[in-house]
């Protein structure tokens, strides 16, 4: 049964010190606490997020988003990109369709002429598309979305409450039909479910065939409580002789959530090179952050990826992760006087 609580975003957080380099954002919030959509494995289960009562019942709705993300970004004296969603809560969960807050917070981007991306399991993203084109042609979007099987069967049982993958499929295709960049979070690979060769393999062709900028592939994490309690009883329901394969998998109990590392290793060592074969990028291009982000922000997101991608091939980075470092020292020296300089000069 759903139950509302309206309450206030308080603050949207804002990177002090370099951007984050995964999702690449500057900014970030999220109009809603808790999740609809009640994925299976959500980690906004865990007890460490503090979501009070049941997690994809109890939601809590920030009525005043749109407002405060207004006074941030008047207040700032950098700009980057703001980052809608996390990984408790979906700014497109159901409940959107009635509070309408993504029509307010896009307003206000477009009026600051702010990037962002926004991530969402929910097709409920197309009712604000113009929007998120006319954001796009003055600041920069990217839409994230959460994909990791084609099956819509699997997707009733394990994301109940999120659009059907089909329906995000379609939905990617008409983002990017808009000409707005789309990443693709496959994550998290179930174990045994959706992790097979075969279907990943099918996943990657398809988002090939559709054009997707990048596909960010993870695998599942479980961390000890009521996300692996609440997991684990999906699993009994779905098909119980898996149980006996899960429960040693997790069966170090890490805080993190980690199965086994042989396990990691191998799943991802085999999505690794489907990856490559379909020349799927797995990390954030750069045409989706280059003059979205303060000049030493990009640098430094710059930097990471390509330590990321050489150590990847495993070239040796010690090297360059030495300048690289001596040159992030040398970007935060100069960061608060580039900061005073404002947006408008930091562009030039
Ligand atoms: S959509 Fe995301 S936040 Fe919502 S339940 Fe699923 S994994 Fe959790």
């Amino acid at each position: 049964m759903l139950r509302i609580k309206k309450t206030q975003l308080k603050s949207v957080k804002r990177a002090t010190m370099f951007v984050d380099t995964y999702f690449v954002s500057k900014f970030g919030f999220s109009p809603y606490r808790g999740c609809q959509h009640g994925c299976a494995y959500c980690d906004g289960r865990a007890e460490r997020y503090y979501v009070e009562g049941i997690f994809d019942e109890d939601i809590e709705v920030r009525l005043n988003a749109a407002e405060i993300l207004d006074t941030t970004l008047v207040k700032s004296r950098e700009f980057g990109i703001v980052g809608i969603g996390s990984g408790v809560s979906d700014a497109y969960q159901p409940i959107e369709g009635k509070h309408k807050i993504m029509p307010g917070v896009i307003d206000v981007l477009i009026k600051h002429r702010a990037p962002a991306y926004v991530m969402t399991k929910s097709a409920l993203a197309l009712r604000d598309l113009d929007k998120w084109k006319e954001l796009n042609q003055v600041a920069g979007v990217t839409l994230f979305v959460s994909l990791t099987m084609l099956n819509n069967a699997l997707g009733r049982l394990f994301e109940p409450g999120a659009s059907l993958p089909t329906k995000r499929l379609e939905m990617i295709q008409k983002f990017k039909e808009a000409g707005i960049s789309v990443v693709v979070l496959a994550m998290p690979f179930m174990p045994k479910i959706t992790d097979g060769l075969d279907q990943v393999d099918t996943l990657f062709r398809k988002l090939k065939d559709v054009n997707v900028d990048a596909v960010m592939p993870g695998g599942m994490t479980l961390r000890p409580g009521c996300q692996k309690d609440h997991f684990f009883n999906v699993i009994e329901d779905y098909d119980a002789s898996l149980l006996p394969f899960y429960k040693n998998l997790y069966r170090e109990n890490k805080q993190s959530g980690s199965p086994l590392q042989s396990y990691i290793i191998e799943e991802a060592k085999g999505i690794d090179k489907l990856q490559r074969s379909h020349g799927l990028l797995n990390i954030m291009p750069h045409h989706l952050y280059q003059d979205r982000l303060q000049i030493y922000d990009e640098i430094w997101v710059l930097l990471t990826h390509m330590l990321k991608i050489y150590s990847r091939q495993g070239i040796n980075i010690s090297p360059l992760k030495d300048r690289g470092i001596d040159t992030v020292h040398g970007l935060r020296s100069k960061r608060r006087p580039l900061t005073k300089q404002g947006r408008a000069r930091a562009m030039n």
